[in-house]
């Protein structure tokens, strides 16, 4: 049996894939059993922020490995404490809590915010706002939380206590901010929901109404975060910092990692017995972790991520296949104008570029150490597909 008849007689077929088996990776770069090479502009879905197997980042994982691969949450470890430290230090918040995906930094975000409200004001005031067309995860509260109608099947019954408002419609956020609500949650960029930018106006109004009501602002920073959006945090583009922000994807360069980072506000309200994670800040993950920080603090690195998003947008935006450009940093969307967006992956797939989508939108979220050389190179196949 082959590897992709291994895998499929064995695992959940809960994926559509494509048929190729990486088998080794370098930079922007990997091979497939037969050798092909493929240039990566996905980084497995925004996560291998540093590409693959970025050498720095190999041997501080590796050594961690050696010394001390895991503790219990019992017990303290240097690198979790180096992380939390740069980490917080980085993104200005007050505290965090490791978990190991975004998901699940959704939901200690969740739980923060919710007993914030609890201890303040009491019962029924659980309520937290979601956008439409928001994306947070795949467990219970999460796909709740998720404002996309196709996410709420199967699985009865959703938690209670999501309500959702148009994104950038002020007024129907005004008129369900009621007294009923703890927090809202947003993407700046909604990501899956096909790389959505949110108005300036609208997130204004929000923290504006937020603050007056101390209704908590949640943003969830899975996927526009860790220097994605050629900011360490896209809030930062808006000039906001939130009550409660949540990390995951890239933070770490490949290893599961969630973050949920809280404000001075929020700091006392998770307190022993309320919240807890087996795996969560785990030594290795945080060695990566440190890694992908110390590279982002690098003099400039914030700056060329976004210098790169304006050569792409360039390249891009004079085709005429292409109707739009959308996004911040190297998180990118591509509206097409007569092509479907999963023909053109696979067609991408075939000669060597790796894609995603997003809805009907090709979505590039390349490793942020990718060279111009190497973008050009990628543009070069994505351009003539769209110009077949
Ligand atoms: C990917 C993503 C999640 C879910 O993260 P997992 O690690 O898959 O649980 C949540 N929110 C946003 C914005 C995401 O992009």
């Amino acid at each position: 049996m082959n590897t992709m008849e291994k895998f499929n007689k064995n695992v959940m077929q809960s994926y559509g894939r494509y048929p190729l088996v990486i088998e080794k990776g370098e930079g922007v770069r990997c091979n497939d059993e037969n050798g092909k090479l493929y240039i990566d502009f996905g980084s497995g879905i925004g996560v291998n922020s540093l590409g693959f197997c970025d050498e720095k980042w190999a041997d501080a994982v590796c050594s961690q490995v050696r010394s001390v691969q895991h503790t219990s949450n019992y017990y303290y470890t240097a690198v979790q404490a180096e992380f939390a430290e740069k980490l917080c230090k980085i993104s200005g918040y007050d505290s965090v809590f490791f978990c190991n995906s975004g998901a699940e930094a959704n939901e200690c975000a969740i739980k923060t915010a919710r007993k914030y409200s609890f201890d303040k004001y009491g019962k029924n005031r659980h309520n937290i706002i979601t956008l439409v067309n928001s994306f947070h995860g795949r467990t219970m509260a999460t796909l709740s939380a998720t404002g996309q109608d196709v996410f709420h099947n199967y699985f009865f019954p959703f938690l209670d206590g999501f309500v959702n408002v148009t994104a950038n419609d002020t007024d129907d956020f005004k008129a369900k901010a009621d007294g009923s609500v703890c927090a809202v949650m947003l993407e700046y960029v909604q990501g899956e929901g096909g790389v959505n930018v949110l108005e300036k106006d609208f997130v204004n109004a929000i923290y504006e109404i937020c603050a007056e009501r101390d209704i908590l602002v949640i943003a969830d920073e899975v996927q526009t975060g860790a220097g994605r959006t050629g900011k360490f945090l896209a809030g930062e583009h808006f000039g906001k910092k939130a009550d409660i922000t949540t990390m995951a994807k890239g933070i770490a360069g490949g290893i599961p990692m969630g973050a949920c980072l809280v404000n001075e506000k929020c700091s006392g309200v998770l307190v022993a017995g309320t919240h807890g994670s087996t795996f969560g800040g785990n030594p290795i993950a945080c060695a990566g972790g440190n890694v992908v920080i110390d590279r982002l603090s690098e003099a400039g690195f914030m700056e060329e991520i976004q210098e790169k998003s304006r050569y792409i947008n360039e390249k891009l935006k004079e085709r005429s296949e292409v109707v739009s450009v959308s996004g911040l940093g190297l998180m990118i969307g591509i509206k097409l104008r007569t092509k479907n967006a999963s023909d053109v992956v696979k067609k991408a797939l075939e000669k060597g570029l790796l894609l995603l989508t997003a809805k009907d939108k090709i979505r590039l979220l390349p490793p942020l150490t990718i060279s111009y050389g190497e973008l050009e190179e990628g543009l070069k196949i994505l351009i003539e597909i769209l110009e077949e």
